[in-house]
């Protein structure tokens, strides 16, 4: 049986995660990167953190953002299934928009303080787990020195294809120039 019974006042804790948009940590909006390469040369490239996919970079990332919501509620009903109870609360609640919500035992409280400190326990914890994702992010740079090697690759190729083209358009010259001599002698 649950510590709450049907008419009580209860409170009910939890975090709200909010999307926003922020300059880019990598770029700080300036949409490239400069990056140091083994031979101390350096380069310039588009962004990763600030580019979607195969979209130009933006110079902004989306974060996410938790704030703690403490609300009152009386309880409409309880669910007892073998040791646990969840209760039935009033209110409409997001965007489901029901007019009832349930709360497990462990997060429906007496007084809004408890029900504060239970919602900003799971907030940190949140946010602990979802900073330690966002530093590995940052410390991925995998991204980066493929496109540094894969475009250096590119320019090298293409430099030695110049190169024979030149040469081709060399001899190319000098064979017309000697043609045209022949022909005029
Ligand atoms: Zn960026």
């Amino acid at each position: 049986m649950g510590r709450f019974d049907i008419g009580d006042k209860v409170f009910r804790g939890q975090y709200a995660i909010t999307e926003e948009w922020e300059t880019c940590p990598d770029c700080f909006g300036k949409l490239k990167l400069t990056v140091k390469i083994g031979d101390d040369s350096i380069v310039e490239i588009p962004c990763a953190r600030c580019s979607l996919g195969y979209d130009p970079p933006r110079g902004v990332v989306k974060t996410y953002r938790n704030k703690t919501v403490v609300k009152p509620h009386i309880v409409t009903g309880l669910t007892i299934s073998g040791d646990k109870t969840e209760y039935q609360l009033d209110g409409s609640y997001g965007e489901s928009g029901s007019s009832w919500v349930n709360s497990p035992e462990e997060a429906t409280f007496a007084t809004e303080a408890e029900a504060m400190g239970y919602a900003e326990s799971g907030r940190i914890e949140h946010e602990k787990t979802e900073n330690l994702r966002l530093h590995a992010k940052t410390q991925d740079h995998r991204s980066w020195a493929w496109h540094v090697t894969y475009h250096r690759k590119e320019l090298e190729r293409c430099e030695r294809e110049a190169e024979r083209h030149r040469v081709q358009l060399g001899i190319a010259q000098s064979k017309a120039k000697g043609e045209s001599n022949a022909k005029k002698v």
